[in-house]
């Protein structure tokens, strides 16, 4: 899965905005000058459109790189390298599976309204689905109701963890619409704008400590008989799931890829204090052979996990995602337990300037523990996996 020439040149070019536009900004978003950073962060995104990188994830036809999921990922990856590094090509998770949801299912009115300006960078959106009441993991169990009055849909419910709630123009509402259908077919996704009468955010939680801000929060929202129109329904009644499943996958490709991207500076960041820093004089940590261990683990389970996300993108790419889904659901708990034994051997080295907010390793230790669940907890994603693979062996 080489990359072409032209898609090298492309590779190249972002890793060097990342570098040498992106990253400097990072210290300002860890010490919490949300604010600052953003205005700054916003004149990058235009840098970004003027360069021509811009969506990676959408097709040209709505101006996007068109690139293939297998090319998605490998640009996903070199972004990953910064915490700003999605946001910077406006491709961040809600967003950018919102707008898949938005081109595959939105109807033209829909589009003009939500997606136009979603995809030009102008607005920003959260998917409102899990409950605190509810388990996640099983998805079909859900409290949020939309009773149809009239031409219209009344919401009632509780969710939390909508990721960029704070500052979003619109949710994505994921809500029973017919509670005596099919389970799969009970949950209608409903666009929300953020204003209309009855939506509440009740807080930002707190997450390892922190509230975050804008779209690096996670929030708590109430649904108190919340009116919309029955057309900011996205497809057809009942199709809740179906289009949820959807996104799952290139939507995880995306997360492992920016999590090898994660792991990958980590991994250079390691390589860089166990070379500067010395133990004794003359005698640099890079000699200890405990270092030297953390890095060979380190690059071997790296190397590997790139490799099995790549197979299941281009599987994906190939013959859908249907047919790819033990290796999506392998690489969904596999990279995220390389994620943190990468994170936890960079920050040792580190000792103490580790825990500190003075590099990334920090913010990424805390805030990517939860990469073991969302999108599905690695519990549920190993029993699946596991069920598949037994049953060709059942006679
Ligand atoms: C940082 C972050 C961002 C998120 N962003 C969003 C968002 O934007 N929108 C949104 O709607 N949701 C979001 N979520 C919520 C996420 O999708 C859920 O946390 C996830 O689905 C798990 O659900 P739960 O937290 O209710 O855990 P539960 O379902 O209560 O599960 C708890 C634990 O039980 C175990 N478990 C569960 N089922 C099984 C099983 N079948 N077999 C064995 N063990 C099992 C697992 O260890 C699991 O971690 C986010 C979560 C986090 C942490």
């Amino acid at each position: 899965m080489e990359p072409s020439s032209e898609l090298k040149k492309v590779l190249s070019t972002i890793r060097e905005f990342i570098e040498k536009e992106i990253i400097p900004l990072e210290p300002l978003f860890l010490n919490h000058q949300y604010a600052e950073m953003m205005t700054h962060l916003n004149e990058k995104r235009q840098m970004a459109k003027s360069l021509g990188f811009w969506l990676p994830q959408i097709s040209q036809e709505y101006g996007g790189m068109g690139l293939t999921l297998v090319e998605h990922g490998m640009v996903s990856e070199i972004l990953g390298r910064s915490i700003l590094g999605h946001y910077a090509l406006n491709c961040q998770a809600p967003d950018a599976g919102n707008m898949e949801i938005l081109i595959e299912h939105g109807t033209p009115e829909q589009k003009e309204k939500y997606l136009q300006p979603l995809l030009a960078g102008d607005i920003r959106s959260c998917f409102s689905m899990t409950e605190p009441e509810n388990p996640g993991s099983n998805p079909t169990w859900m409290s949020t109701t939309a009773v149809k009055d009239g031409d219209d849909y009344i919401i009632s419910g509780n969710k939390w963890f909508s990721t960029g709630a704070e500052g979003a123009n619109f949710a994505i509402v994921m809500a029973i619409t017919d509670p005596k259908a099919e389970k799969y077919q009970r949950a209608s996704q409903i666009i929300v704008p953020v204003d209309t009468s009855g939506f509440h955010l009740v807080r930002k939680t707190s997450v390892m400590g922190e509230r975050g801000a804008g779209w690096a929060s996670h929030c708590e929202i109430t649904y108190d008989h919340v009116r919309v129109p029955q057309t900011n329904r996205l497809g057809p009644e009942g199709s809740g799931f179906t289009i949820a499943q959807e996104r799952l996958g290139p939507g995880r490709i995306h997360h492992c890829m920016r999590w090898i991207g994660i792991c990958e500076r980590s991994f250079d960041l390691m390589c860089e204090h166990a070379t500067l820093r010395e133990v004794a004089p003359g005698h640099p940590l890079a000699e200890q052979q405990t270092i030297q261990n953390w890095i060979a683990e380190s690059r071997a389970e790296i190397n590997a996990a790139r490799l099995m996300v790549l197979d299941a993108a281009h599987k994906i790419d190939q013959k859908g995602q249907y047919a790819a889904r033990e290796e999506v659901g392998l690489i969904k708990f596999h990279v995220a337990g390389v994620l943190q034994r990468v994170l936890d051997r960079a920050l040792q080295t580190h000792g103490a300037l580790g825990v500190t907010d003075e590099t990334p390793i920090a913010y990424w230790f805390r805030h990517e523990r939860a990469a073991r669940i969302y999108d599905g907890a690695d519990e549920v994603h190993k029993r699946s996996v596991a069920r598949r693979i037994l049953r060709r062996y059942a006679s």
